[in-house]
């Protein structure tokens, strides 16, 4: 049976995790928190007191932990996963990092011998679990085949763009446009409420018209209802997003001042409410100023 370490069990991590049960693999995990591992140890997952425990006697070992910092973290820290990897073992990045911190792991874990895979994903938590994710990969091409059968329990379409890193930018350009959409929706709502129109209306313009991106379908209605149950991607994580991409784009498109208001109205959302959802911004944009 092929072993899988998985390594970060939030509100992705845990459902993908669950695939990897599903699909028949040993499978061991490791949480900074061990109580969201709890029922899939009760599913037959082996608990690991440590990412380097988890990780010790895997093929493939797959993270999905919330940015940079914790990357390095669970990689490369005391007990880190990389400690005690076996050349050749596959190391599979899911978290949405930056792009330098993707280079850097990738000369970090290469010299360590092991296989890096740039591995950003799209996709909500309910398409986590059910194995229905987008991989938007960056990797040698024959890496990426030695990856595959560790990837398919976790997806229903891989990207490949080329060389380790551009999964990376992809994934953030690809965010960064929803942080500026989703931005933009809030005050486009907010105006129109303050027009006096008919709300209900509006909520079905949006979803059918011209601008029904899938960002502004799921979040138009939401935002008109101020309904934010059930949040599925944080203020916190649109903004970290954001700014990586925003970091990236200084390097190749210095200005970008689009983008900028939209990380400048994330930072906002972010420093008020960091584990709300992100469609809150219609509450930041329509306070009395
Ligand atoms: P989440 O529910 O907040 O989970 C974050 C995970 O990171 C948890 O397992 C958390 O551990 C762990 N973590 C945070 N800081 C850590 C540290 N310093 N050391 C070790 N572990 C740490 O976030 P999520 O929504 O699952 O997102 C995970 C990643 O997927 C992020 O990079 C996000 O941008 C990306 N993503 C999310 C979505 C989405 O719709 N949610 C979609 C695509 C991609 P604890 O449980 O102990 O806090």
């Amino acid at each position: 049976m092929p072993r899988v370490a998985f390594i970060g069990l939030g509100r992705m991590g845990h459902g993908m995790a669950g695939r990897y049960l599903d699909a028949g693999f040993d499978v061991s995990v490791w949480n900074r928190s061990k109580a969201k591992a709890e029922d899939l140890i009760a599913r037959g997952a082996r608990w690991a007191t440590s990412p380097e425990d988890a990780a010790v006697d895997a093929d493939a070992v797959v993270t999905m932990v919330a940015d940079d910092d914790a990357s390095r973290a669970v990689w490369l820290g005391k007990d880190g996963a990389a400690a005690n990897m076996k050349a050749g073992t596959l190391a599979i990045e899911c978290s949405t990092v930056s792009h330098r911190h993707a280079l850097d792991m990738a000369l970090e874990l290469r010299a360590r011998g092991l296989i890096y895979i740039d591995c950003p994903v799209t996709g909500l938590p309910e398409a986590a679990a059910a194995g229905k994710l987008t991989l938007l990969v960056g990797a040698d091409a024959a890496d990426l085949e030695r990856a595959r059968p560790y990837l398919a329990p976790l997806c229903n379409k891989i990207r490949h763009f080329g060389a380790v890193g551009t999964g990376t930018v992809f994934k953030l350009i690809n965010n960064l446009m929803g942080a500026v959409q989703i931005a933009s929706l809030a005050e486009g709502v907010a105006i129109a409420e303050r027009a006096g129109l008919d709300m209900n209306l509006v909520a079905e313009a949006l979803a059918t018209g011209a601008v029904a991106s899938p960002q502004v379908i799921r979040h138009s209605k939401r935002m008109i209802a101020r309904d934010f149950s059930g949040a599925s991607f944080t203020a916190a994580l649109r903004h970290k997003d954001a700014a990586y991409a925003v970091a990236l784009a200084e390097a190749l498109l210095p200005g970008v001042p689009v983008s900028r208001a939209a990380l400048a109205a994330y930072e906002t959302a972010k420093t008020s409410a960091p584990d709300d959802d992100e469609g809150k911004m219609i509450e930041i944009v329509s306070r009395p100023k």
